[in-house]
């Protein structure tokens, strides 16, 4: 494969379907790795990026950053990793080591962190791809490429906030949302023994909230189940994206609690209730490489494991269509017929 052109899938332009998109493989550094894709996920993230949505993407722009394949070359200094080994590879394929963010071991806060992701120069959704090895983690011999696929974007996104802010037992946690990201953050709540809720628009996802592992559901429009937790969460995720009642949610937070923003939600709050009752709102983004790896075991280990539908990656603009509709349950992994497993 290496000496060979990769085949991709781009976008030529802004908001445009994705074509097949042929290029020189990119030169290996000497930290990198190339690595045969097998599997990828399709991600909000990746249409966000095709719309152009953080300003930072260049065309013709090959989308993808939830990879899971086989190493197929290993650059000099690259070390810990051999041909044929199995990687999971997510958002961030590098970053610049020298930073003070990077020096602290928090590489998902890099000073460089547009010329950090997977995409660049291009993404997943091709036969190959090249990363710094420091960015591919090795995955538990057990656990299915569509799984490890997932977790490396979805679930750091939503492990990490969950091991940094509600870090003492028997705390009371709600995550608003019930799709990608919310689906997994209930099994990982669960798992580290918080009391959860689950609070979703959609009323007819309450059994397979529960499934997930939440103890309680709420319809989030549903004032009156509402008003029956105010001041009764320590932690509320949001992984919900769009128009959200704030007031009622800020109103559910116990005095000193905090939210944790993980997607892009549109935000209107007032300061009132922020003020008087201390409360907090972080933005969490990924997670750094020590805390990659900690979820990858703590899943394997726990059983977490996303719902997730498989589609070949030649279907590519189909997988995309269902998720823009939000028709994805939970997340769709495009599997790549013709990579080269480097085996
Ligand atoms: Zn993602
Ligand atoms: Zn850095």
């Amino acid at each position: 494969m290496s000496s060979s052109r990769v085949l991709g899938y781009a976008a030529r332009a802004v908001g445009q379907p994705l074509e097949p998109f042929t290029y020189e493989p990119p030169k290996l550094g000497e930290h990198d790795v190339r690595v045969s894709v097998t599997h990828c996920g399709v991600c909000h993230t990746d249409i966000h990026a095709i719309n152009d949505y953080y300003g930072i993407t260049t065309f013709p722009f090959v989308p993808g950053h939830e990879i899971v394949g086989y190493v197929s070359a290993v650059g000099r200094a690259a070390s810990g990793l051999k041909e044929g080994d199995r990687v999971g590879i997510g958002w961030q394929g590098r970053s610049c080591m020298q930073c003070e963010w990077c020096l602290q071991g928090e590489e998902q806060l890099c000073l460089d962190i547009v010329s950090s992701g997977t995409w660049v120069p291009y993404g997943g959704f091709s036969s190959s791809v090249l990363v710094d090895s420091r960015f591919a983690y090795p995955l538990p011999d057990t656990m299915p490429s569509e799984v490890a696929a997932v977790l490396v974007c979805a679930g750091i996104t939503v492990y990490s906030p969950l091991r940094s802010y509600a870090a003492q037992p028997a705390q009371k946690i709600g995550i608003i949302g019930v799709g990608g990201l919310g689906h997994l953050a209930l099994q990982f709540a669960r798992a580290l023994d918080y009391e959860v809720t689950a609070i979703s628009s959609s009323p007819e996802k309450k059994e397979q909230a529960l499934a997930f592992g939440a103890d309680h559901f709420i319809v989030s429009d549903d004032q009156t189940s509402l008003r029956q937790v105010v001041f009764g969460f320590d932690l509320l995720l949001c992984t919900a994206h769009g128009k959200i009642n704030w007031e009622a949610l800020l109103n559910t937070l116990k005095k000193n609690g905090r939210l944790v923003l993980l997607g892009f939600p549109d935000v209107a709050l007032n300061s009132t209730d922020l003020v008087t009752h201390q409360l907090s709102i972080t933005g969490s983004f990924l997670g750094n490489r020590a805390t990659m790896r900690e979820m990858l075991s703590f899943a394997q280990a726990h059983g977490i494991v996303p719902k997730v539908e498989l589609m070949p990656m030649t279907e590519v603009n189909e997988a995309i269509r269902k998720v823009k509709a939000n028709k994805a349950r939970y997340r769709i992994v495009l599997v790549n017929d013709t990579a080269d497993t480097g085996a």
